[in-house]
Protein backbone atom coordinates (compact mmCIF):
# COMPACT_ATOMS: atom_id res chain seq x y z
CA UNK A 1 0.00 0.00 0.00
CA UNK A 2 1.54 3.55 -1.10
CA UNK A 3 0.38 5.87 1.60
CA UNK A 4 0.80 9.68 1.19
CA UNK A 5 0.78 13.22 3.29
CA UNK A 6 -0.62 16.41 1.95
CA UNK A 7 0.01 19.52 3.39
CA UNK A 8 -1.42 22.64 2.36
CA UNK A 9 0.15 25.94 1.10
CA UNK A 10 -2.51 28.85 1.52
CA UNK A 11 -0.74 31.70 0.67
CA UNK A 12 -3.24 34.08 -0.34
CA UNK A 13 -6.88 33.94 0.72
CA UNK A 14 -8.69 34.38 -2.59
CA UNK A 15 -5.84 32.52 -4.90
CA UNK A 16 -6.45 32.73 -8.91
CA UNK A 17 -6.19 29.18 -9.19
CA UNK A 18 -5.54 25.74 -6.88
CA UNK A 19 -2.71 23.35 -7.79
CA UNK A 20 -1.99 19.92 -6.59
CA UNK A 21 1.60 19.10 -6.51
CA UNK A 22 2.21 15.12 -6.04
CA UNK A 23 6.01 14.51 -5.31
CA UNK A 24 7.20 11.22 -5.68
CA UNK A 25 10.45 11.40 -5.28
CA UNK A 26 13.32 11.19 -8.12
CA UNK A 27 16.51 13.36 -8.36
CA UNK A 28 14.46 16.72 -8.08
CA UNK A 29 13.75 15.83 -4.27
CA UNK A 30 17.03 15.48 -3.45
CA UNK A 31 19.82 17.45 -1.85
CA UNK A 32 23.71 16.20 -1.10
CA UNK A 33 24.55 15.52 2.43
CA UNK A 34 27.30 15.92 4.40
CA UNK A 35 29.09 12.97 2.91
CA UNK A 36 28.52 14.56 -0.95
CA UNK A 37 25.89 11.51 -1.47
CA UNK A 38 22.68 12.51 -2.86
CA UNK A 39 19.78 11.79 -0.47
CA UNK A 40 15.67 12.56 -0.38
CA UNK A 41 14.61 15.57 1.76
CA UNK A 42 11.85 15.79 3.75
CA UNK A 43 9.18 17.95 0.91
CA UNK A 44 8.12 20.12 4.23
CA UNK A 45 11.62 22.16 3.07
CA UNK A 46 10.03 22.55 -0.43
CA UNK A 47 8.76 26.16 0.01
CA UNK A 48 12.53 26.87 1.17
CA UNK A 49 13.83 25.78 -2.20
CA UNK A 50 11.30 27.30 -4.35
CA UNK A 51 10.18 30.70 -2.60
CA UNK A 52 9.16 31.58 -5.97
CA UNK A 53 5.88 29.62 -5.52
CA UNK A 54 4.59 32.73 -3.29
CA UNK A 55 5.08 35.18 -5.85
CA UNK A 56 2.96 32.74 -7.91
CA UNK A 57 -1.33 34.18 -7.12
CA UNK A 58 -2.09 30.81 -6.69
CA UNK A 59 -2.22 28.25 -3.50
CA UNK A 60 -0.71 24.96 -3.26
CA UNK A 61 -1.10 21.78 -1.79
CA UNK A 62 1.77 19.42 -2.10
CA UNK A 63 0.73 15.32 -1.55
CA UNK A 64 3.88 13.38 -0.87
CA UNK A 65 4.59 9.42 -0.87
CA UNK A 66 5.33 8.86 2.55
CA UNK A 67 8.18 6.70 0.79
CA UNK A 68 10.02 8.61 -1.60
CA UNK A 69 11.65 6.22 -4.60
CA UNK A 70 13.76 6.64 -7.67
CA UNK A 71 11.39 5.82 -10.13
CA UNK A 72 13.00 2.82 -11.06
CA UNK A 73 11.15 1.12 -8.43
CA UNK A 74 8.16 2.15 -9.53
CA UNK A 75 5.25 -0.10 -11.60
CA UNK A 76 1.61 0.49 -12.75
CA UNK A 77 0.53 0.54 -8.60
CA UNK A 78 2.10 3.72 -8.32
CA UNK A 79 0.60 5.13 -11.59
CA UNK A 80 -2.93 3.88 -10.28
CA UNK A 81 -2.01 5.76 -7.28
CA UNK A 82 -1.22 8.98 -9.02
CA UNK A 83 -4.22 8.80 -11.11
CA UNK A 84 -6.44 7.81 -8.09
CA UNK A 85 -4.85 11.23 -6.09
CA UNK A 86 -6.02 13.21 -9.15
CA UNK A 87 -9.34 11.82 -9.82
CA UNK A 88 -10.30 12.10 -5.75
CA UNK A 89 -9.28 15.71 -5.75
CA UNK A 90 -10.13 16.39 -9.80
CA UNK A 91 -12.89 18.70 -9.01
CA UNK A 92 -10.84 20.74 -5.75
CA UNK A 93 -7.81 21.58 -7.98
CA UNK A 94 -7.23 23.44 -10.84
CA UNK A 95 -4.33 21.59 -12.33
CA UNK A 96 -1.97 18.82 -11.21
CA UNK A 97 2.05 18.77 -11.34
CA UNK A 98 3.58 15.38 -10.73
CA UNK A 99 7.06 15.24 -9.29
CA UNK A 100 9.01 12.44 -10.18
CA UNK A 101 12.42 10.02 -11.09
CA UNK A 102 12.90 11.16 -14.91
CA UNK A 103 14.15 7.20 -15.89
CA UNK A 104 10.59 5.80 -15.61
CA UNK A 105 8.68 9.25 -16.35
CA UNK A 106 7.28 8.34 -19.84
CA UNK A 107 6.08 4.95 -18.91
CA UNK A 108 4.15 6.57 -15.52
CA UNK A 109 2.76 9.69 -17.77
CA UNK A 110 1.58 7.01 -20.43
CA UNK A 111 0.31 5.02 -17.98
CA UNK A 112 -1.86 8.14 -16.04
CA UNK A 113 -2.91 9.14 -19.47
CA UNK A 114 -4.89 5.86 -20.32
CA UNK A 115 -6.51 5.92 -16.67
CA UNK A 116 -6.96 9.43 -17.29
CA UNK A 117 -10.47 9.13 -19.32
CA UNK A 118 -11.46 12.64 -20.90
CA UNK A 119 -9.03 14.72 -18.61
CA UNK A 120 -9.92 18.65 -19.06
CA UNK A 121 -7.55 19.79 -16.59
CA UNK A 122 -3.69 19.58 -16.81
CA UNK A 123 -1.21 17.06 -15.57
CA UNK A 124 1.64 17.81 -15.75
CA UNK A 125 4.84 15.53 -15.12
CA UNK A 126 8.40 16.91 -14.33
CA UNK A 127 11.49 15.81 -12.78
CA UNK A 128 15.29 17.15 -12.95
CA UNK A 129 18.48 15.76 -14.09
CA UNK A 130 20.23 18.07 -11.12
CA UNK A 131 18.54 17.89 -7.84
CA UNK A 132 16.59 21.61 -6.16
CA UNK A 133 19.25 21.08 -3.30
CA UNK A 134 22.50 22.03 -5.47
CA UNK A 135 23.45 25.13 -6.43
CA UNK A 136 23.19 24.41 -10.09
CA UNK A 137 20.31 23.38 -11.00
CA UNK A 138 17.18 22.17 -13.84
CA UNK A 139 14.74 21.35 -10.95
CA UNK A 140 13.65 24.61 -9.76
CA UNK A 141 13.06 25.84 -13.89
CA UNK A 142 11.53 22.94 -14.48
CA UNK A 143 8.48 23.26 -11.73
CA UNK A 144 8.09 26.82 -12.37
CA UNK A 145 7.53 26.47 -15.71
CA UNK A 146 5.12 23.39 -14.85
CA UNK A 147 2.91 25.33 -13.00
CA UNK A 148 2.77 28.19 -15.54
CA UNK A 149 1.80 26.14 -18.18
CA UNK A 150 -0.56 23.52 -16.03
CA UNK A 151 -2.17 27.54 -14.85
CA UNK A 152 -2.10 28.94 -18.49
CA UNK A 153 -5.95 30.20 -20.02
CA UNK A 154 -7.56 30.90 -22.44
CA UNK A 155 -10.63 32.37 -21.38
CA UNK A 156 -10.97 30.99 -18.02
CA UNK A 157 -10.28 27.69 -20.04
CA UNK A 158 -6.96 25.70 -19.43
CA UNK A 159 -5.09 25.59 -22.06
CA UNK A 160 -3.70 21.76 -21.51
CA UNK A 161 -6.46 19.38 -20.96
CA UNK A 162 -4.56 16.27 -20.84
CA UNK A 163 -1.23 14.41 -19.24
CA UNK A 164 1.94 15.92 -20.40
CA UNK A 165 5.92 16.11 -19.60
CA UNK A 166 7.75 19.08 -19.13
CA UNK A 167 11.03 19.51 -19.51
CA UNK A 168 13.95 21.88 -20.04
CA UNK A 169 12.27 24.08 -22.54
CA UNK A 170 9.36 21.49 -23.89
CA UNK A 171 6.06 20.70 -23.27
CA UNK A 172 5.57 16.83 -24.74
CA UNK A 173 2.46 14.73 -24.50
CA UNK A 174 2.97 12.28 -22.22
CA UNK A 175 2.18 9.49 -23.65
CA UNK A 176 4.49 10.39 -26.83
CA UNK A 177 7.80 10.87 -24.63
CA UNK A 178 10.74 8.98 -24.45
CA UNK A 179 14.07 9.75 -21.81
CA UNK A 180 16.56 9.71 -24.27
CA UNK A 181 19.37 11.16 -22.51
CA UNK A 182 21.26 10.65 -18.91
CA UNK A 183 23.50 13.29 -18.94
CA UNK A 184 22.11 16.09 -20.97
CA UNK A 185 19.10 18.88 -19.53
CA UNK A 186 16.94 18.00 -22.85
CA UNK A 187 16.34 14.73 -21.63
CA UNK A 188 12.69 14.17 -23.43
CA UNK A 189 12.03 14.27 -26.93
CA UNK A 190 9.03 13.46 -29.12
CA UNK A 191 9.72 12.01 -32.58
CA UNK A 192 6.40 10.89 -33.73
CA UNK A 193 4.14 14.10 -32.33
CA UNK A 194 4.77 17.86 -32.48
CA UNK A 195 5.81 19.55 -28.68
CA UNK A 196 2.61 20.82 -27.19
CA UNK A 197 4.39 24.06 -26.08
CA UNK A 198 8.05 25.56 -26.17
CA UNK A 199 9.05 27.67 -23.33
CA UNK A 200 11.55 29.99 -24.59
CA UNK A 201 11.04 34.00 -22.85
CA UNK A 202 7.33 32.97 -23.45
CA UNK A 203 6.02 30.03 -23.09
CA UNK A 204 4.29 28.94 -26.59
CA UNK A 205 1.68 27.01 -26.80
CA UNK A 206 0.87 24.15 -29.91
CA UNK A 207 -2.07 24.82 -30.14
CA UNK A 208 -3.56 22.38 -32.98
CA UNK A 209 -1.24 19.79 -31.46
CA UNK A 210 -3.34 20.05 -28.23
CA UNK A 211 -5.89 17.39 -27.02
CA UNK A 212 -9.75 18.66 -26.45
CA UNK A 213 -11.49 15.61 -24.41
CA UNK A 214 -14.88 16.00 -24.89
CA UNK A 215 -16.79 13.49 -23.06
CA UNK A 216 -17.25 12.56 -19.04
CA UNK A 217 -14.16 12.75 -16.93
CA UNK A 218 -13.63 8.88 -15.28
CA UNK A 219 -10.76 7.27 -14.14
CA UNK A 220 -10.04 4.07 -14.31
CA UNK A 221 -8.81 1.70 -11.34
CA UNK A 222 -6.96 -1.46 -12.86
CA UNK A 223 -4.00 -2.50 -15.23
CA UNK A 224 -2.90 -5.78 -15.89
CA UNK A 225 0.24 -6.71 -14.66
CA UNK A 226 0.29 -9.81 -16.98
CA UNK A 227 2.70 -7.90 -19.98
CA UNK A 228 5.75 -8.28 -21.26
CA UNK A 229 8.45 -6.03 -23.01
CA UNK A 230 10.66 -8.11 -25.47
CA UNK A 231 13.47 -6.33 -27.42
CA UNK A 232 14.36 -8.66 -30.43
CA UNK A 233 17.96 -8.87 -31.26
CA UNK A 234 19.75 -10.73 -34.30
CA UNK A 235 19.96 -14.24 -33.76
CA UNK A 236 16.90 -14.46 -31.16
CA UNK A 237 16.20 -18.06 -29.92
CA UNK A 238 12.57 -18.82 -30.03
CA UNK A 239 13.68 -21.33 -27.12
CA UNK A 240 14.54 -18.01 -25.32
CA UNK A 241 11.19 -16.03 -25.95
CA UNK A 242 9.49 -19.58 -25.14
CA UNK A 243 10.73 -19.33 -22.29
CA UNK A 244 9.19 -16.38 -21.44
CA UNK A 245 5.51 -16.44 -23.18
CA UNK A 246 4.60 -19.89 -21.72
CA UNK A 247 4.96 -18.62 -18.27
CA UNK A 248 0.76 -18.73 -17.73
CA UNK A 249 0.86 -15.70 -16.20
CA UNK A 250 2.01 -13.67 -19.32
CA UNK A 251 -1.45 -12.54 -21.31
CA UNK A 252 0.17 -9.72 -23.30
CA UNK A 253 3.57 -9.04 -24.97
CA UNK A 254 5.16 -5.85 -26.76
CA UNK A 255 7.95 -6.95 -29.22
CA UNK A 256 10.33 -4.35 -29.76
CA UNK A 257 10.99 -4.94 -33.57
CA UNK A 258 13.62 -3.56 -36.11
CA UNK A 259 12.55 -0.71 -38.40
CA UNK A 260 9.74 -0.92 -40.17
CA UNK A 261 7.98 -3.38 -37.90
CA UNK A 262 10.39 -6.56 -39.15
CA UNK A 263 11.69 -9.42 -37.15
CA UNK A 264 13.29 -12.48 -38.00
CA UNK A 265 11.75 -14.99 -40.33
CA UNK A 266 12.67 -17.95 -38.21
CA UNK A 267 9.77 -20.37 -38.58
CA UNK A 268 10.41 -21.52 -34.68
CA UNK A 269 10.51 -18.04 -33.41
CA UNK A 270 6.99 -17.55 -35.32
CA UNK A 271 5.66 -20.89 -34.50
CA UNK A 272 6.08 -19.86 -30.59
CA UNK A 273 4.65 -16.31 -31.29
CA UNK A 274 1.36 -18.14 -32.97
CA UNK A 275 1.18 -20.64 -30.45
CA UNK A 276 0.87 -17.84 -27.60
CA UNK A 277 -1.62 -15.91 -29.72
CA UNK A 278 -3.58 -19.10 -30.18
CA UNK A 279 -4.05 -19.48 -26.63
CA UNK A 280 -5.16 -15.94 -26.20
CA UNK A 281 -2.34 -14.10 -25.84
CA UNK A 282 -1.89 -10.83 -27.49
CA UNK A 283 1.21 -9.34 -29.23
CA UNK A 284 1.91 -6.17 -30.29
CA UNK A 285 4.53 -4.67 -32.60
CA UNK A 286 6.21 -1.26 -32.17
CA UNK A 287 9.90 -0.19 -33.19
CA UNK A 288 12.86 -0.26 -32.10
CA UNK A 289 13.28 3.16 -34.15
CA UNK A 290 12.61 6.20 -32.00
CA UNK A 291 11.04 7.69 -35.08
CA UNK A 292 8.51 6.76 -37.87
CA UNK A 293 6.05 3.77 -37.94
CA UNK A 294 5.06 0.40 -37.73
CA UNK A 295 4.62 -0.91 -41.41
CA UNK A 296 3.95 -4.61 -40.93
CA UNK A 297 2.94 -5.80 -44.90
CA UNK A 298 5.62 -3.64 -46.40
CA UNK A 299 8.47 -6.23 -46.17
CA UNK A 300 8.13 -9.82 -46.12
CA UNK A 301 9.71 -9.86 -42.67
CA UNK A 302 6.66 -7.59 -41.13
CA UNK A 303 4.26 -9.16 -43.02
CA UNK A 304 4.71 -12.80 -41.51
CA UNK A 305 3.90 -11.45 -38.46
CA UNK A 306 0.64 -9.61 -39.97
CA UNK A 307 -0.51 -13.50 -40.76
CA UNK A 308 -0.14 -14.48 -37.35
CA UNK A 309 -2.45 -11.94 -35.73
CA UNK A 310 0.75 -9.40 -34.03
CA UNK A 311 -1.63 -6.13 -33.75
CA UNK A 312 0.61 -2.92 -35.32
CA UNK A 313 1.43 -0.19 -32.28
CA UNK A 314 1.86 1.84 -35.53
CA UNK A 315 3.60 4.95 -34.49
CA UNK A 316 3.12 4.18 -30.87
CA UNK A 317 6.70 4.16 -28.16
CA UNK A 318 7.58 1.23 -26.64
CA UNK A 319 6.40 3.28 -23.37
CA UNK A 320 2.99 3.96 -24.35
CA UNK A 321 2.33 0.53 -26.01
CA UNK A 322 3.19 -1.27 -22.79
CA UNK A 323 1.27 1.12 -20.38
CA UNK A 324 -2.06 1.00 -23.69
CA UNK A 325 -1.59 -3.27 -23.21
CA UNK A 326 -1.69 -2.90 -19.38
CA UNK A 327 -4.59 -0.66 -19.75
CA UNK A 328 -6.39 -2.39 -22.45
CA UNK A 329 -6.11 -5.71 -20.77
CA UNK A 330 -7.76 -4.98 -17.46
CA UNK A 331 -10.56 -3.16 -19.00
CA UNK A 332 -11.57 -4.17 -21.83
CA UNK A 333 -13.72 -7.00 -22.94
CA UNK A 334 -11.62 -9.73 -24.27
CA UNK A 335 -13.46 -9.50 -27.45
CA UNK A 336 -12.79 -5.78 -27.89
CA UNK A 337 -9.08 -5.59 -27.41
CA UNK A 338 -8.10 -5.79 -30.58
CA UNK A 339 -10.28 -3.44 -32.04
CA UNK A 340 -9.24 -1.07 -28.99
CA UNK A 341 -5.86 -1.48 -29.11
CA UNK A 342 -5.51 -0.11 -32.58
CA UNK A 343 -7.30 3.01 -32.31
CA UNK A 344 -5.61 6.26 -30.55
CA UNK A 345 -7.11 7.00 -26.87
CA UNK A 346 -5.29 9.68 -25.56
CA UNK A 347 -3.41 10.99 -28.71
CA UNK A 348 -0.85 7.97 -28.56
CA UNK A 349 -0.57 6.86 -31.87
CA UNK A 350 -1.43 8.13 -35.77
N1 LIG B 1 17.07 7.52 -11.00
C1 LIG B 1 16.31 8.73 -10.94
C2 LIG B 1 14.84 8.38 -11.06
O1 LIG B 1 14.35 8.11 -12.12
C3 LIG B 1 16.73 9.69 -11.98
C4 LIG B 1 15.95 10.98 -12.00
O2 LIG B 1 15.22 11.33 -11.11
O3 LIG B 1 16.08 11.69 -12.97
O4 LIG B 1 14.16 8.36 -10.09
Amino acid sequence: MISTTTKHLNFHAVPDQRFLILYTGGTIGMRVNDKGVLEPFDFDQFVDLIPELQQFHYNFSVCSFDQLIDSADMDATHWLRIANTIAQNYREYDGFIVLQGTDTMAYAASGVSFLLENCKKPVVFTGAQLPIGAIRNDARKNVISAIEIAASRNNGVPLLQEVAIFFDETLIRGNRARKVQSTQLDAFRSENYPVLAQAGVTVAFNEAALLRPQGEFKVYAQLSEDVVLLKLYPGIRANDVACVLNQKTIKGVVLETFGAGNAPTNSDLLHTLKQFIATGGVVVNVSQCHGGQVMQKLYQTGNKLSEIGVLSGDDMTAEAAFAKLLFVLANVEKGDVEKCFSQSLRGEMG
